[in-house]
C-alpha cells in the first residue's frame, strides 16, 4: 500500500486524521485477513505548490520558511515529528517505510529522463513538462478530459507548455530558490507529482496493489502519477485506488488553506484522541464527515459504553493472552457479520454497530451467575480482534496513546509524591543530609521541589 503523505509545513488537522485513520483500518483489516502488508507513506518536503496543486504558486514549505525565517528542512523536520506524534496518539500504526521527497531526487530524475527518451516529456529552458497529448490514457482515473481544462497559471509557464494541461516534472530554480538540485537540465527542483511515482515504485515495484489518498488528490495528482509511471515503465502502475472523502465544517471542506481547520493538537485538549478516532470511523471513508463538537461528545458517550463492556469482560476473563481467532471464534455470527461488512468496501460504521451487538452479548454473559471461562476467553479474543486489531479503538499500551500517557503520568506523580514523603520524614528526623540528597537527586532528574508552609510542590522543568 502506498499513501500520499503530508506536506509538512504545518500541523495535521482533523481532515488529515480522517484520511490516515481510514487507511490505517484498511491496512489493519488486510493484516487481519492474513495479507502481508508493506505500508509506505511519503513525506512531501519539496515541490508541493500553493494555489492549485499544479505547477504554479510558491512551494508551501518555502513560503512558510520565508514567513518564519526558519530553514525549510527544519520546518519539515518539526512537522514530520509533530504529525507522527499526533497520529500515534490516535493509534494509527506508523508506516513501514516513510520516504522523503528530498531524499529521492535521483530516482525522480531517472524517471524524467526515461520519459524524455520515450518522447512523453520535453524540456523548455531548464524545466521539463509531461506531454499529456502523447498519453492516450490520460484521464482514465478521474474521467476528466484534457479539453475540460482551462489554460491557467503564469504567462511564462503557459508559453513554455505545449498544451495547457501539460504538467511540470522538473522546474528550473530561479535565483534565490533555496531547495535546488543539479540535473541534466540545470539546477532545479522536482514537480510534486513525480515524487510519489518515484517513491512508490522504488519500494513497492513498478506495479503494486493499493494506492491511497484524499479524494482531492484524484485529479490532478493521481492522474499525473499514473500517466508518468505507466508511460515510463509501459506497465500497469496501481491495481486499486482508494480515495477518502473530506471532513466538512457546515458543509465546507476543512483544509489548511481555508482557515477553518482544526488542528489535532488543539482538539486533543478537548477530546480524547481515541474518541476522535472512533468518531471518524462512525462515518464511511468515502462519505464526508461533518465536524461538530457536540456530535463528537455524543460519540464519546457511545465509545465509553463499548469500552466499559470490554473492561468488565477483561476483568472477568483474567485477560488471557491475545491470539489470532480460532475457527470457532471466526464462525461466531457477529464475527462473520463483521467480516461481511468490512469486505463491503471497509464498512466501519456497520462494523461499529456490530460491536454494540457484541457489547450486548458480553453484558448478557457477564450477568450470568457463573459464566464459563471458555466463553469469556472467546469473547475477549473477539473484542481484541475486531475492536483492537482491526478498528484500533481499544485502549492501547503502545507508545503515544493517551491512555498509556495518562497511566505513565499517574505513575510518575505517585512515585514523586512518595519520594517527597520520604524527604519530609527525613526532615522531621532532622536528617538534613538525606533531605538535601533527595532534593538534589530529584533536581538532577528534572524535578524541582518548592517548599512552602502549605507543603512541598513539585514541577518538571
Ligand atoms: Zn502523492
Amino acid at each position: 500500500m502506498y499513501v500520499c503523505g503530508m506536506t509538512v509545513y504545518s500541523d495535521a488537522h482533523i481532515g488529515h486524521a480522517k484520511s490516515y485513520v481510514s487507511f490505517d483500518v484498511i491496512r489493519r483489516y488486510l493484516i487481519f485477513l492474513g495479507y502481508n502488508v508493506t505500508f509506505v507513506q511519503n513525506i512531501t518536503d519539496v515541490g508541493h505548490m500553493t494555489e492549485n496543486d499544479e505547477d504554479e504558486g510558491e512551494d508551501k514549505l518555502l513560503k512558510r520558511s520565508a514567513e518564519t525565517k526558519i530553514h525549510p528542512m527544519q520546518i519539515a523536520e518539526t512537522y514530520t515529528r509533530r504529525t507522527s506524534e499526533d497520529l500515534a496518539a490516535m493509534n494509527i500504526l506508523p508506516p513501514d517505510i516513510m520516504p522523503r521527497a528530498t531524499g529521492h531526487i535521483i530516482e525522480q530524475i531517472e524517471i524524467i529522463e526515461e520519459l524524455i527518451a520515450k518522447g512523453f516529456a520535453y524540456e523548455v529552458s531548464g524545466s521539463v513538462y509531461f506531454d499529456v497529448t502523447k498519453d492516450k490514457d490520460y484521464g482514465k482515473l478521474s474521467g476528466r478530459k484534457t479539453e475540460d481544462q482551462e489554460a491557467s497559471g503564469r504567462v511564462e509557464t503557459r508559453r513554455e507548455k505545449h498544451h495547457p494541461n501539460d504538467f511540470a516534472l522538473w522546474k528550473k530554480a530561479e535565483k534565490g530558490h533555496i531547495l535546488r538540485w543539479p540535473s541534466p537540465w540545470g539546477e532545479g527542483f522536482p514537480g510534486w507529482h513525480i515524487e510519489c511515482s518515484a517513491m512508490s515504485m522504488k519500494y513497492l515495484g513498478e506495479t503494486f496493489d493499493i494506492h491511497c489518498g484524499g479524494l482531492e488528490n484524484q485529479f490532478p495528482h493521481h492522474e499525473c502519477e499514473i500517466a508518468q509511471s505507466e508511460c515510463a515503465t509501459g506497465k500497469l502502475f496501481v491495481r486499486y485506488w482508494i480515495h477518502n472523502n473530506m471532513v466538512t465544517v457546515e458543509g465546507v471542506k476543512m483544509g489548511k488553506s481555508l482557515g477553518n481547520s482544526s488542528y489535532l493538537r488543539d482538539l486533543f485538549k478537548d477530546f480524547d484522541p481515541m474518541t476522535l478516532r472512533y468518531y471518524l470511523l462512525q462515518s464511511h471513508y468515502r462519505s464526508t464527515t461533518e465536524f461538530k463538537k457536540d456530535a463528537i461528545d455524543a460519540a464519546g458517550i457511545g465509545y465509553e459504553k463499548l469500552l466499559s463492556a470490554y473492561e468488565k469482560l477483561s476483568a472477568a476473563s483474567g485477560k488471557p493472552e491475545v491470539n489470532a481467532l480460532s475457527e470457532a471464534e471466526l464462525s461466531h455470527p457477529l464475527v462473520r457479520e463483521f467480516i461481511t461488512e468490512m469486505n463491503d468496501d471497509f464498512n466501519t460504521p456497520k462494523g461499529i454497530a456490530i460491536l454494540y451487538e457484541l457489547a450486548k452479548e458480553t453484558n448478557n454473559v457477564l450477568s450470568q451467575a457463573k459464566p464459563e471461562q471458555e466463553q469469556l476467553t472467546g469473547l475477549y479474543q473477539i473484542w481484541n480482534a475486531l475492536a483492537g486489531s482491526v478498528l484500533g479503538i481499544l485502549p492501547t499500551s503502545e507508545p503515544g496513546g493517551r491512555t498509556s500517557d495518562e497511566k505513565e503520568k499517574n505513575a510518575l506523580s505517585a512515585v514523586i509524591e512518595k519520594v517527597i514523603g520520604w524527604r519530609k520524614e527525613a526532615r522531621e528526623k532532622k536528617d538534613f543530609a538525606m533531605s538535601d540528597e533527595i532534593r538534589d537527586d530529584l533536581l538532577k532528574a528534572g524535578v524541582t521541589l518548592e517548599d512552602s508552609k502549605d507543603g512541598t510542590k513539585w514541577s518538571i522543568k
